[in-house]
């Protein structure tokens, strides 16, 4: 008992000593920059995928898949400005005016595509080709992405020699989740996607209860593991959590113009 004083004495200092370093911390909070939520290393091991799937003109879809895209038209999507929500939410702008050549669509005009129709769980196949002629570097090679529900971005980019943060390479869900390897192929050269999503849970308040899983094959080769989204793509910040329902593919326009066929998903 007679250590009591001193022992009270001392928890008194380390809560004074808590709050001072919590106060100084507030205090120093650096203002939030894109840079700031990135990582560099380590960086995922560059492999070569095996060359049996897109070294062709593309696998088919199931009988029981929703076809978005099978090289003919783009019906099934509309033009938007933008890419996050906050940005498709609001606007539609219309027919998507993609180009559509030899089977192809590209990614262009200054406009991100939306599908009309709106997936909860579901399994998504997509092929992509970046620009065979190579400009930029870093983010600005071949760059779009496919958003999952409109939110959750896995990055499409052209990642073959090219060095970024590797929480936004391609096969990573930008900003949250590093790709196990680096299967990329060359530029110009037909890529795949094989995507296993399962959105969010909420309450009825509005509270997330179980985060949305991925599991992500690019080039056949396992990317993303059952691999959890905590929230919402930022590009500045952290993610954010917002309660919703279904909601589309969204393939982003960056600038650069990607190839896209052979789209098409199955309701889980
Ligand atoms: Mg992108």
């Amino acid at each position: 008992m007679k250590n009591a004083p001193l022992s009270l004495a001392f928890c008194v200092g380390i809560v004074g000593l808590a709050l001072t370093y919590s106060a100084t911390a507030q205090n120093q909070t650096p203002k939030k920059t894109p840079e700031s939520t990135e990582i560099w290393e380590p960086v995922p091991p560059v492999i070569t995928p095996g060359t049996n799937s897109a070294a062709t003109s593309g696998t088919t879809a199931p009988s029981d898949a929703v076809i978005l895209f099978d090289g003919k038209n783009t019906d099934e999507w509309v033009a938007i400005k933008g890419y996050s929500p906050a940005d498709w939410e609001k606007t539609n702008e219309g027919p998507l005016k993609w180009p559509v050549q030899d089977g192809v669509m590209y990614s262009t005009k200054g406009f991100s595509a939306r599908s009309k129709k709106e997936f909860t769980d579901f399994q998504l196949h997509l092929e992509f080709k970046t620009p065979e002629k190579v400009e930029g570097n870093g983010q600005g090679r071949g760059n779009s992405g496919v958003f999952l529900q409109g939110r959750y971005e896995l990055q499409v980019l052209d990642n073959y020699n090219n060095p970024t943060y590797v929480n936004g390479m391609v096969g990573s869900i930008y900003k949250q989740a590093i790709p196990l390897v680096n299967p990329s192929r060359k530029p110009g050269e037909w890529q795949t996607y094989d995507v296993v999503y399962q959105a969010p849970r909420f309450d009825k308040n509005g509270m997330m209860i179980d985060y949305a899983y991925v599991t992500v094959f690019l080039n056949g080769v396992l990317v993303q593991n059952h691999a959890a989204i905590r929230g919402t793509t930022e590009y500045i910040g952290y993610p954010k959590v917002q309660a919703h329902g279904a909601g589309p593919i969204l393939l982003q326009d960056h600038g650069n113009p990607v190839g896209f066929r052979n789209i098409w998903v199955r309701d889980l």
